[in-house]
């Protein structure tokens, strides 16, 4: 039997349901902040991901697919939303617009990874970019929209952890004292560590494996090498969130892993048993300088991505269930086979105006017919037989009350629809 690949899953019955509730929830949420929704092609130019953007990352490094097309292009399936949002900002001249421009966008990413729970080789993620604000309240703003999508939802226990790269002069101070405390402990790091201590030794603070190690706990921190203006951006951050009510910690270990960010970096973590490293949901930060790197003019940005996998982990530990199932209006089968036109007809007829409606297909038995009824939560229930088709007179049941209506043909749409209407207020 063919089998689906490795650390991939089927979205079907009631994870469809959560994935569209999200995503609904998502889209409203997204209005609510005047953002435009983005797609872009879920395979890209490998350029774009591996031109140095990430030479010194973990994804470009190992976890990307990459493949020839049989025009031998070189093209990568997309790790991340970034990268690809950026492409299109520059290439469709999107920066000669009003700016601030916030995009967000939905769909799958591709790792090749090792996967376990919350950690899969095609995953979802639900992203959002702002373009053309150096501003710090848009650091604020970024990382509230996290904070009210999980407040929504209902989702506690959620911690923000903020850091700050500061600018690039910062930043390369505080590269040059990471190299000279860490020069000494070479040997002791992990493999990955020597690699990241040639390439992006920042990278080391973010160590899974030597994460515990003391090494780690004493090396020089970000905030002793921050100059004034980048001091002064983290103040304004910290009071913004403030400003927003948002709690947050300052974890100095958080530095990302992509080589673009500056200033403000955050993640937003579940406190979930077991969950281990797949417990930070959201993450993100402040990309200063990525839209000159990818080949555009000089706009500042920031923006996060969530994976969708793990927030519906985080729902379904803390117990909020949001697979809760649309009732159907109409539920229409026949008597008997005679009644399959004018079934298959009215059915057609009552969705074109407005309503959800399932029909009998197979000539079941009135029992099961019922039971089906039942199970997809229908309000109502036509049953067609010859009387009704000659007459032209229906009957309708309320399968709650179990009231039984008759309803002349010409009067059904407006029946249902003050029936319908009536019960959407109750
Ligand atoms: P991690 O440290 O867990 O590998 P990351 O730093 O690689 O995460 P980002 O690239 O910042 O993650 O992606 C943001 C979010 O996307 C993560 O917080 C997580 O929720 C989700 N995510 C990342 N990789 C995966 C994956 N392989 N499977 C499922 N979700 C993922
Ligand atoms: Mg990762």
């Amino acid at each position: 039997m063919l089998q689906k690949p490795k650390g991939t899953y089927d979205i079907y019955g009631d994870k469809a349901i959560e994935v569209l509730y999200l995503k609904k929830l998502i889209e409203a949420l997204m209005d609510k902040y005047n953002a435009s929704y983005f797609e872009t092609p879920i395979f890209e130019s490998s350029e774009l991901f591996h031109r140095g953007v990430g030479e010194t990352t973990d994804i470009v490094s190992k976890e990307t697919y990459d493949f020839k097309d049989r025009g031998d292009r070189n093209l990568t399936l997309r790790p991340e939303g970034t990268a690809g949002i950026v492409r299109s900002f520059i290439e469709n001249k999107l920066y000669a617009d009003s700016l601030p421009l916030k995009a967000w966008y939905f769909g799958p990413m591709f790792r090749y990874e090792r996967p376990q729970a919350g950690r899969y080789r095609e995953f979802y993620q639900f992203g959002f970019e702002a373009f053309g604000s150096n501003d710090p309240m848009m650091d604020a703003e970024v990382i509230g929209i996290i904070v009210n999508l999980f407040n929504i939802l209902g989702l506690k226990g959620i911690k923000v952890n903020i850091n700050t790269l500061g600018d690039k002069e910062s930043r390369e101070n505080y590269r040059k004292a990471l190299l000279d405390y860490f020069k000494p402990y070479l040997n002791d790091l992990c493999e990955d560590c020597k690699k990241r201590y040639e390439k992006n030794p920042l990278r080391i603070l973010d160590c899974k494996v030597d994460k515990e190690n003391e090494i780690m706990k004493n090396a020089p921190k970000m905030v002793d090498y921050l100059n004034e203006e980048s001091k002064n951006h983290f103040e304004k951050v910290k009071e913004y969130l403030d400003a927003l009510n948002i709690d947050y910690t300052i974890n100095s270990n958080i530095v990302r892993g992509l080589d673009y960010y500056t200033h403000t970096v955050f993640e937003v973590e579940a406190d979930i048993k077991g969950f281990g490293s797949q417990n930070v949901l959201a993450a993100g930060g402040r990309y200063d300088h990525l839209v000159e790197f990818i080949g555009g003019p000089s706009v500042p940005g920031v923006g996060f991505a969530l994976g969708l996998e793990r927030l519906l982990l985080a729902l379904e530990k803390e117990g909020i269930d949001i697979k809760e199932k649309e009732p159907l209006d109409v539920y229409i089968f026949g008597a008997s086979k005679e009644e399959k036109k004018y079934i298959l007809s009215l059915g057609n007829t009552l969705r074109m105006n407005g309503f959800n409606v399932e029909i009998d297909y197979n000539n079941k038995s009135f029992k099961s017919n019922f039971k089906k009824a039942d199970s997809l939560l229908a309000k109502y229930i036509i049953i067609i037989g010859e009387e009704e088709v000659k007459s032209k007179i229906l009957t309708v049941k309320n399968n709650k009350t179990k009231e039984e209506y008759k309803v002349k043909l010409d009067n059904l749409i407006e029946f249902l629809d003050e029936k319908l209407g009536d019960d959407d207020e109750d």
